[in-house]
């Protein structure tokens, strides 16, 4: 019998995209096994690219989570889909993702919108691999109708139902990106790189993700969070101390006034949830201040999105 010759090893990139509220965030952070992408009920959360980096069994996935695939409005969000899309262009192979469920009557409904996605999808001429995610809440035998609702829609390489919140196929679905992902003599990143997000990035995030979960309406679209010091000079191997200053902008005085709260109690809770969720992270303790302006057209200007790191 001839010997069994290893498999190759594989590294590739690979775009995550869809819809806004999909998953998107969610998967990449279960992948990684860290909170890399902030993650809230709400559209339009990811305003940026994040790099998340996997390294599994003789293979390496460079994963990107973008920006919601949406119809946009305003220099933010066409910002934020410009984003998505030219990562489409730039990556080995995309996953795009879907939601399980079906409407009423068991109808399975693939919005105008999600037609369009699938569009940018098969322009971006990357082999695709379609993954329906929240399976966890949809009844098994709803999900062979959705799948075969997307089969027809494009040729796409492999479809994975999986739930980003439980775990449920993740492995499944990680095959099926290796599977597709080119050959390669070397991995792309070396093995201690989990992300392209600084600690400092991660903080400003950390900080609007509080903002985004405790305001309504509009506040959490219309806040932006810079973080303007981060002094770890009394960080120690396993401890010490990061002093955190942060500012949050948002477009109004009503608006500032809400996020301050009565006395201040709401900015302490948006704080102590933040800092508590940093001290995980950083693995010290966090002194986390935060201070709020107003700044009525920030999300308007191309020099504050630049600053914001919306690219
Ligand atoms: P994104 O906009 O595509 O990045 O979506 P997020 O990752 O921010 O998730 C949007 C919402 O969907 C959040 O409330 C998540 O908790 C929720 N969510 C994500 N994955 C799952 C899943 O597998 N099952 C369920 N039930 N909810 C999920
Ligand atoms: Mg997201």
């Amino acid at each position: 019998m001839a010997a069994k010759k290893s498999a190759p090893f594989r590294a590739g990139s690979v775009a995550i995209v869809g819809r806004p509220n999909v998953g998107k965030s969610t998967l990449l952070n279960r992948i990684l096994g860290e909170h890399v992408a902030i993650v809230t009920p709400r559209p339009q959360t990811t305003r940026t690219r994040i790099l998340g980096v996997w390294n599994g069994k003789g293979a390496q996935l460079a994963l990107f989570d973008t920006p919601g695939l949406h119809r946009a409005k305003g220099a933010l969000n066409r910002r934020m889909v410009e984003v998505a899309l030219s990562t489409l262009k730039a990556v080995d192979a995309v996953l795009m993702l879907v939601e399980a469920g079906t409407g009423p009557g068991g109808r399975v409904e693939v919005g105008e919108a999600t037609r369009w996605a699938i569009e940018e999808v098969a322009r971006s001429g990357r082999p695709a691999i379609l993954g329906v995610n929240k399976m966890d809440r949809a009844p098994r035998p709803t999900l062979l109708p959705v799948i075969d609702a997307y089969r027809g829609l494009h040729a796409w390489e492999e479809i994975v139902p999986f739930s980003a919140l439980t775990g449920e196929n993740v492995d499944a679905l990680l095959d099926a990106l290796v599977t597709h992902a080119p050959e390669a003599d070397a991995p792309l990143f070396p093995p201690d790189v989990l992300t392209d997000q600084a600690e400092r990035q991660l903080a400003a995030e950390y900080v609007r993700e509080q903002v985004m979960l405790h305001t309504r309406e509009e506040i959490p679209y219309a806040a932006a969070v810079e973080v303007e010091a981060f002094d770890e000079s009394a960080r120690r191997e396993g401890g010490g101390l990061v002093r955190i200053a942060a500012l949050i902008s948002v477009e109004r005085d009503s608006q500032k006034a809400i996020v301050i709260g009565k006395r201040g109690a709401m900015l302490k809770r948006i704080g102590t949830r933040a800092r508590e969720r940093l001290e995980a992270l950083l693995g010290c303790k966090v002194f986390l201040a935060l201070e709020v302006k107003v700044d009525e057209r920030w999300s308007e200007r191309a020099s504050s999105l630049d600053r914001l790191g919306i690219r």
